[in-house]
């Protein structure tokens, strides 16, 4: 049980925290902890075999600049006083209590996995699918391997103007000879190449103003091999609410820029590629269509208005109409859930905090020793390097309470956390065992001209692991 205060001066005891996921937060947390000036171990848990999160499970095949972070957290990775436990969840396998017996502090990272939901009729017909899935399904990420999509219609509609959705609607479109020069899972760069999909809409509910995907996700729609990129000049037409907030000082460059691109896209001529990814604007989905399946989605067309915050929201009009399709990806953001023991808040999605310390409830006493970083401490938003700041200034709380002594001691070290995962997680696997795995997937690779060739089951994971 924790006591006394955790000391920095105690040279027989360096100070231990424990993080609770293995995505760009985790080990950017873990990086500032190592280099610290005091003497700090770092437990590393995640409850997959892998580690670097959706760097392996979401940054899309054919973005491999991006997941190059990897060599910065491969680094960090090596530096003393750093173990990975990974296959072992917390919250089933060790509990938040049996965590805190054995560290000093505990920074959860492990991010929103789950998908939102839109909350209209026919959202779970067969053919109706959260584009994470689809993501995690490409990306090899062993929960989805089981996974099967039909990709044998002609229209595929994305709902949501993200970097999720572009990404989707991207993948659903590359050659095949693209694909095969990525880390793509075999079992998707199969079904994807034998896809029949001709055309992928991505609808937006709001204006390009109001996009949310970054400038150069768009600019890459118009330079695809195989697809032109189709925009209704009509819907590009910017109402008065987006204009005057586009001078104004509060538009972002990227809001500028995206309309930019968008105004000119609408006014290419399609050039006779084989594909189209056709951006719709200003039309919410009310409702999926079909009996066994999906067949259409019913849409209705928006107006924007600014509230008295300034904020330019989408209002149904009367206007209907129907987008028939065969497959619908749901792209309207991530989702976080909580983990027992946790003061969570259902509204965000987040662990309940204030800068990254836990608090027991809104405005309240902070939870001493425990903290969180990355999309579960502020919800699914920004790119990997936002991860850096996020996880710096929750380090940097963490550094100023130990400053402080206000830290509850753990009675536990690493040989008690070591008995405690051989009782209760024997199936860990260690930083070593990720290495095993990560070798044999870049000598499949190298054989094919690929980055790597990825495991994509728990069995074949754990067995290469463990050798
Ligand atoms: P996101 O950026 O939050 O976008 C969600 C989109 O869904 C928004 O356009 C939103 O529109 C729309 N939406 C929400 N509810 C809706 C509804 N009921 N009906 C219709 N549309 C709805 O989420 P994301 O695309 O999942 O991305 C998550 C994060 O990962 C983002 O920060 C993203 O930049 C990042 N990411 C980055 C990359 C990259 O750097 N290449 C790739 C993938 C993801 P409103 O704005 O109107 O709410």
């Amino acid at each position: 049980m924790p006591s006394e205060a955790a000391s920095t001066t105690d040279p027989e005891r360096p100070f231990r925290v424990a993080i609770v996921g293995a995505g760009p937060a985790g080990f950017y947390a873990a990086d500032r902890l190592l280099r610290d000036e005091h003497p700090i171990e770092v437990e590393m848990f995640d409850r997959l075999p892998t580690p670097f999160g959706l760097v392996r499970a979401g940054v899309a095949p054919d973005h491999p600049k991006i997941k190059a972070v990897t060599r910065v957290f491969e680094k960090t990775a090596k530096r003393e006083g750093f173990r990975f436990h990974g296959h072992v969840e917390i919250g089933s396998d060790l509990t938040h209590d049996e965590l805190t017996s054995c560290h000093d502090a505990v920074i959860y990272t492990y991010g929103a996995a789950h998908d939102r939901r839109l909350g209209i009729p026919g959202e779970d017909l067969p053919g109706s699918v959260p584009a994470t899935r689809f993501v995690a399904w490409y990306n090899g990420h062993p929960d989805a391997s089981g996974h099967d999509f039909d990709l044998s219609g002609k229209r595929a509609v994305v709902i949501g103007n993200g970097n999720v959705a572009v990404d989707v609607a991207r993948m659903l479109v590359l050659p095949r000879e693209e694909m095969a020069e990525t880390d793509i899972a075999d079992h998707a760069l199969e079904v994807l190449s034998a896809s029949s999909i001709e055309e992928v809409v991505i609808l937006g509910r709001r204006g390009p103003a109001q996009a949310a995907y970054t400038t150069p996700e768009l600019r890459e729609l118009g330079e695809l091999t195989d697809a032109d990129v189709i925009v209704d000049p009509a819907e590009v037409v910017l109402d008065g609410a987006s204009r005057q907030w586009l001078e104004s000082e509060h538009a972002d460059r990227t809001a500028r820029d995206n309309v930019e691109i968008v105004e000119e896209y609408s006014q290419r001529a399609p050039s006779g590629k084989p594909k189209r990814v056709v951006l719709r604007f200003l039309a919410s989905p009310v409702e999926i269509l079909g009996d066994e399946r999906v067949e259409g989605i019913r849409v209705v067309h928006n107006e924007l208005i600014a509230d008295d915050g300034g904020q330019i929201r989408a209002h149904h009009t009367d206007r209907e109409a129907t987008i028939e399709c065969d497959l619908v990806l749901r792209s309207v953001g991530y989702r976080g859930e909580g983990i027992e023991g946790l003061p969570f808040d259902e509204r965000t999605g987040t662990i309940l905090n204030e800068g990254g310390r836990v608090l027991h409830e809104p405005g309240g006493e902070p939870f001493r020793g425990v903290y969180t970083a990355g999309w579960i401490k502020r919800g699914p938003s920004g790119v990997i390097g936002t991860n850096k700041k996020c996880a710096n200034d929750t380090v940097d709380l963490l550094l100023e309470d130990l400053d402080a002594g206000i830290l509850p001691k753990a009675g536990g070290d690493s040989a008690a956390l070591d008995s405690l995962l051989a009782e209760r997680a024997p199936h860990r696997i260690d930083y070593a065992g990720w290495e095993r795995i990560d070798e044999h997937e870049r000598e499949l690779g190298e054989a094919q001209g690929r980055p790597r060739v990825k495991l994509v089951t728990h069995d074949h994971l754990r067995e290469k692991a463990t050798g």
